[in-house]
């Protein structure tokens, strides 16, 4: 079961209060080989599928998806269609994860239509806002993202068997390029060193945090960086490059996805859309693009 810990930093409760798994152990990763991958049609992401392959169980499995850019009713149908057909998936992902630009214009309809679309799904499902969710520069233009999803959807905490997913807002307004805003640096300084020491961590981002990233890096990560890399992030997963991309850097992986529009397409010329089906263990966590079909009854 999934534990909100730390919706807002006013509201903290013990790290490991709720887990239904083991807390987190020291864990080296270090002799890990990690590459990068320039990443194109079916992929697997998994550094170490033949540990996969031998059967280890994973300790959870979730959906990654961002960039939906919802311009219309259709395309919430369109969406409708791939999120139902997730109820059908076995094994059953325990919740699903849309990091932002879940609408192109941020409108109230649209944002509605978008929540009530993925809980289709049949699973808990964590957001958070992008760019293109901002109806206007400036925090103001969050209003009717904070209507839809509530006060705690931008930068907060949850826990999954003993591993912390950290959601990090790193909009700072409508445009493309992106800054980590002051107060998700606040938050951060403030929320990620209570953490306990050597759980796995699992960072989710609208924007890439990866200096690499071939389109729209953000400014300046430092800030995030001096504390996330005190501790043990297994991978980084973001939208906004509208591709299928991956990194490595501090013994972490980067994976960065495709978009999930009907509409809109992908920044590196790719036409293939869809999510990421993500299995975590303790020590590392496996990554393979699912491509949708919209306009059909897909799921993956
Ligand atoms: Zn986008």
């Amino acid at each position: 079961m999934m534990q909100a810990l730390l919706p807002r930093v006013s509201r903290r409760r013990p790290a490991d209060a709720g887990a239904t798994g083991a807390p987190g152990r020291a864990i080296s990763r270090r002799n890990l080989l990690l590459s990068s991958l320039a990443c194109g049609a079916t992929l697997c992401l998994d550094s170490c599928g033949g540990i996969a392959a031998r059967g280890e169980a994973p300790l959870f499995s979730f959906i990654f998806c961002a960039d939906l850019h919802i311009t219309s009713p259709q395309d919430a149908a369109a969406l409708g269609r791939v999120t139902s057909a997730w109820r059908d998936l076995s094994p059953k992902p325990d919740f699903v994860v849309a990091a932002g630009d879940l609408t192109s214009s941020g409108s109230l309809e649209l944002l509605g239509a978008c929540n009530a679309k993925l809980h289709l799904a049949g699973t808990p499902c964590y957001v958070l806002p992008g760019n293109h969710d901002y109806t206007v520069d400036g925090q103001t233009g969050l209003a009717n993202f904070r209507a839809v999803f509530g006060m705690s959807r931008w930068n907060y905490l949850i826990q999954q068997k003993g591993v912390a997913l950290v959601f990090l807002d790193v909009t700072s307004g409508a445009g493309a390029r992106a800054a980590v805003p002051e107060e998700t640096i606040r938050w951060a300084q403030h929320t990620l060193p209570r953490i306990p020491a050597g759980m796995p961590i699992i960072v989710i981002s609208h924007s890439c945090l990866h200096p690499d990233v071939p389109r729209f890096p953000i400014a300046d990560v430092s800030p995030l960086f001096d504390v996330l890399d005190t501790k043990n992030v297994l991978a980084y997963f973001s939208g906004h490059y509208h591709a299928n991309w991956q990194g490595e850097r501090n013994g972490a992986r980067y994976i960065s996805t495709a978009c999930m529009s009907p509409t809109e397409e992908n920044h590196d010329g790719s036409p293939r859309k869809g999510y990421q089906w993500v299995d975590a263990y303790a020590t590392r966590v496996a990554a393979q693009f699912r491509e949708v079909q919209f306009g059909q009854s897909t799921g993956g």
